[in-house]
């Protein structure tokens, strides 16, 4: 087992190499928490060494973002800065890649009013809608990966005092990451070749359908013509191989916006910009939801439909099997990045435009006519167990099975 400060300077190097990929001249921004200011430099020095032009770091303080939550007028929160959206769009434009360290404290605006989260949740959406094009449509290589700051690290270890939940996040970082295997970039290449093989036996299928049956959940899902399943690394527009996230254990594509029949229940608590919505239904009607309820959070879940019509509607399916390292770790994270690969899931929102054929190159209508939702939101939410199974309908209208008891009904290879 490596060090500590060694394995941080492995984590540093692999989200550069593996995760944006970051090529000799490219650009890069970086989100970061400002706790993560001794990791950031690190991931900085990395960048530089693999030749980045510049590094750009927005940061951000949740304390900060708490005052500003809190005392704000309204039309601050309703207005998104357009001197950064502007900036922002300048770097993707210019092929800057995009890297953001994701530690969240999961409960940081429990207290907040919920239209005041919906006014600058719906802001940064609109003003920042073409620089999320360049991400979603994987114009510019970016990557998504875990900082265990304090706050995050004692929701997920509340029993360990600050400083020893954060250690032992580190440790589950690392290794669920494979930063703690002998040659982490080896170990990435081989987990996306699996990955690689789950997802060109589903391209192969071409199931217009998807089954979902388990303890809540009966639910149908058509996929679109052309969908195209994609997981692990993924490919730039500029032929740039990079990992979206890590860790990552899913394949995924989109679901048709308008053909979801049936109900589906949550089996693991969904963080939403800074709320807990827990143990929820949701009812379908021909891509909509139609009704819903939920143990804790319903107020937040509400909010989240209510965002705008996409919202309603489901832009991602994902299969992960429930014997990922993840699951077996046994912990709720609390944090979407890590819980997701934990479960199979869907997502309420905006659908990724590469998950089917030439979405890239469609404009909004075309993209509805084919079934591609669109919202300021994509909010993935976990509803796999080792009770799920799912069918696969083909064309012809043959039922293949696709998950039993939760895990792979086919063998690859
Ligand atoms: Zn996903
Ligand atoms: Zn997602």
């Amino acid at each position: 087992m490596v060090n500590h400060a060694d394995a941080m300077k492995r984590y540093a190097k692999l989200v550069i190499e593996t995760g944006v990929n970051l090529q000799e001249g490219q650009g890069l921004i970086i989100n970061s928490p400002v706790e993560a200011a001794e990791f950031t430099r690190m991931v900085v020095k990395e960048a530089y060494q693999a030749g980045a032009k510049n590094v750009h770091i927005e940061w951000n303080d949740e304390t900060l973002t708490y005052l500003k939550m809190k005392n704000a007028p309204m039309e601050v929160l309703e207005n998104y800065p357009k001197w950064k959206a502007q900036g922002l769009e300048e770097m993707v434009k210019d092929g800057y890649a995009l890297l953001t360290m994701y530690g969240e404290n999961p409960d940081l605006l429990k207290d907040i009013d919920g239209k005041r989260i919906a006014a600058i949740n719906k802001a940064g959406g609109e003003a920042l809608s073409t620089y999320r094009d360049y991400i979603m449509n994987d114009k510019v290589c970016w990557s998504l990966v875990g900082y265990p700051t304090v706050s995050w690290s004692k929701k997920v270890f509340p029993e360990l005092p600050a400083e020893e939940a954060q250690a032992t996040l580190w440790e589950k970082i690392f290794s669920i990451t494979r930063v703690d295997q002998d040659d982490p970039a080896k170990a990435w290449a081989d987990h996306n070749e699996t990955l690689r093989q789950a997802r060109e036996y589903l391209n192969g299928k071409q199931y217009k359908q998807l089954i979902y049956r388990a303890e809540g959940t009966d639910l149908t899902i058509d996929l679109p013509e052309n969908h195209i399943w994609h997981g692990g690394s993924g490919v730039s527009a500029g032929g740039i191989v990079f990992n979206p996230n890590m860790p990552t254990e899913e394949v995924f594509t989109m679901p048709h916006k308008y053909g979801v029949n049936g109900t589906v229940k949550s089996t693991k608590p969904l963080s939403y910009s800074g709320n807990l919505i827990e143990n929820f239904s949701l009812t379908f009607e021909d891509g909509k939801v139609v009704s819903f309820s939920a143990e804790k959070g319903e107020e937040t879940l509400q909010r989240l439909l209510d965002t705008d019509e996409g919202s309603r509607r489901l832009g991602e399916v994902a299969l992960v099997p429930h014997e990922s390292p993840i699951s077996q770790s046994k912990i709720i994270f609390f944090n979407t990045l890590f819980d997701e690969n934990a479960s199979c899931h869907l997502a309420l929102g905006k659908a990724y435009p590469t998950n089917i054929e030439n979405g890239p190159e469609m404009d909004k209508q075309q993209l509805d006519e084919h079934g591609v939702n669109d919202s300021l939101n994509h909010e993935d939410f976990m509803m796999g167990s080792a009770e799920l199974d799912i069918d696969g309908v083909k064309k012809d209208g043959s039922i293949e099975p696709i998950f039993r008891n939760g895990s792979w009904a086919i063998s690859f290879s």
